[in-house]
C-alpha cells in the first residue's frame, strides 16, 4: 500500500498514512474521519508550508537530514583519522 499524505478538515493536521485508494483516514491529532487526501504523497522541495502540522514535518525532516550530515561528518573523520600513519 502506498503512503499518502493527509490533511485534517478539521484542525488541518497533516499526516501521512498507508491507506488503500478512497479509505477514510482518522486524524491522529484530533480523531476526525474528515481528512482529505492530499494530490501528491511527498512535498516537492520550495512549496510553501501552511500550517502548524506542516511546519512540524519540516522541522522533523531538517533534523532528519541535520543528523544525517553529523553520521557523514563522523564517517569523514574517522576515515581520516584512519588514514593517519
Ligand atoms: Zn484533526
Amino acid at each position: 500500500m502506498p503512503i499518502y499524505e493527509f490533511e485534517c478538515g478539521e484542525c488541518g493536521m497533516r499526516f501521512e498514512e498507508l491507506a488503500a485508494a478512497g479509505a477514510a483516514v482518522a486524524c491522529p491529532s484530533c480523531g476526525a474521519e474528515r481528512s482529505r487526501r492530499l494530490f501528491s504523497a511527498v512535498s516537492p522541495p520550495g512549496r510553501q508550508p501552511r500550517g502548524a502540522g506542516v511546519r512540524s514535518d519540516e522541522s522533523r525532516r531538517r533534523e532528519r537530514e541535520a543528523a544525517r550530515q553529523d553520521r557523514m561528518a563522523e564517517s569523514r573523520k574517522r576515515r581520516a583519522a584512519g588514514e593517519k600513519p
